[in-house]
């Protein structure tokens, strides 16, 4: 066991001294590193953590943080890894990170683990990360949204946030991004469930993918889309969500996508939501962390243990209400908090 070392004046420990500087350098070893230490579910690494992650949040923010999500198939990691090149083309440096929910429920991976964008995770300008492991959708999101933060830090000013079209996964990753893509297949019936789960609102920009196979099926879902969208609330008061149609794999409509996405930074920072949108991120992100907090404090108290051991045996026989059985577990919380 290494011994515990002292304390710096920035809070930081001389053992992430190294880690920060190198960091902040753009060294993604030391970048890995510290995701892994963010990810990790230690008391001791979690504190250390915190303090990497407020040394190092002078140095976040200046960039764009872009949402994809998509059902499995449709295209992301072909067009998240051309788009990626295109970019880091033009000069910028792209980190790739991604919320995976079925990493977390049963080990197994829907978005798969490296060997996806061969391409790009060859070069020095990128910076792929698959999904934490373990933890609850909330815990990988937490993870990612540290994650993030800590790319900013290494200088990427690009950061892409991948997600798969299930369940709540999508709320997460349009809650830490700036802009939210919904990439989809023509023809493929997904753009009703999407409505259906309230996801379509959340879109800032609809791409239609694949559209080398069938270009006038493209343009029609494009069409119909549009009209679908003119009937939902859009996510923005100042934008309303464009579609567009593109073919990954032909490298086809990447820069039309990129001006739509350089249309749309511009368009929510002169109308003051771009910063509107992250002090709300900033402030929700809070809340949550206060509820979890609240919540495992709460369940962990030996008090709540022993009551709510006895009074879920009398709620489920029926000899007590939930809500009876509720009242009396929260009136334990005075003398923990
Ligand atoms: P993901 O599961 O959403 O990450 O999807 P992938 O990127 O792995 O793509 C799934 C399949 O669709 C792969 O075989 C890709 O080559 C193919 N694909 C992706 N984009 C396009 C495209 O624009 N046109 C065509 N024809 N195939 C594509």
């Amino acid at each position: 066991m290494h011994p515990v070392p002292e304390l710096g004046q920035s809070g930081v420990d001389d053992l992430d001294k190294a880690l920060v500087d190198g960091l902040l350098a753009g060294n993604r070893r030391a970048l890995a590193k510290a995701i892994t230490l963010v990810e990790s579910t230690r008391t001791e690494h979690r504190q250390r953590a915190e303090r990497l992650l407020d040394a190092l949040l002078p140095h976040t923010g200046r960039t764009m943080r872009i949402g994809i999500s998509g059902v499995p198939g449709v295209g992301k990691s072909t067009f998240i890894e051309a788009l990626g090149m295109y970019l880091i083309a033009g000069g910028h440096r792209v980190a790739v990170l991604a919320v995976d929910p079925s990493s977390s429920v049963h080990g197994g991976s829907i978005l798969g683990d490296k060997t996806r964008m061969e391409l790009l995770s060859q070069r020095t300008e990128a910076f792929i990360r698959p999904s934490p492991s373990s933890g609850s959708l909330g815990g990988v999101a937490e993870h990612t949204r540290e994650a993030l933060l800590l790319c900013e830090a290494a200088g990427y000013d690009i950061i892409i946030v991948e997600t798969v079209g299930v369940g709540q996964s999508e709320i997460a990753v349009a809650g830490m991004t700036d802009a939210f893509v919904l990439l989809m297949l023509p023809n493929a019936g997904d753009d009703l469930q999407a409505i259906k789960k309230g996801i379509m609102e959340l879109a800032d920009l609809v791409v239609f993918n694949k559209a080398d196979i069938d270009p006038t099926a493209a343009q029609l879902a494009a069409a119909q889309m549009r009209s679908a969208l003119s009937m939902l609330h859009p996510a923005s008061p100042n934008w309303n969500p464009p579609v567009l149609t593109l073919s990954a794999t032909r490298r086809d409509g990447l820069a039309d996508f990129w001006q739509v996405i350089e249309q749309f930074k511009s368009t929510l920072l002169a109308t003051g939501e771009f910063a509107a949108r992250r002090r709300h991120q900033a402030q929700a992100w809070m809340w949550q962390q206060i509820d979890t907090g609240l919540r495992s404090r709460f369940r962990e108290h030996p008090a709540v243990k022993t009551a709510m051991a006895e009074l879920v045996v009398s709620v489920e026989a029926g000899s007590t209400t939930p809500t009876a059985a509720a009242q009396r577990l929260l009136g334990l919380a005075s003398r923990i908090f």
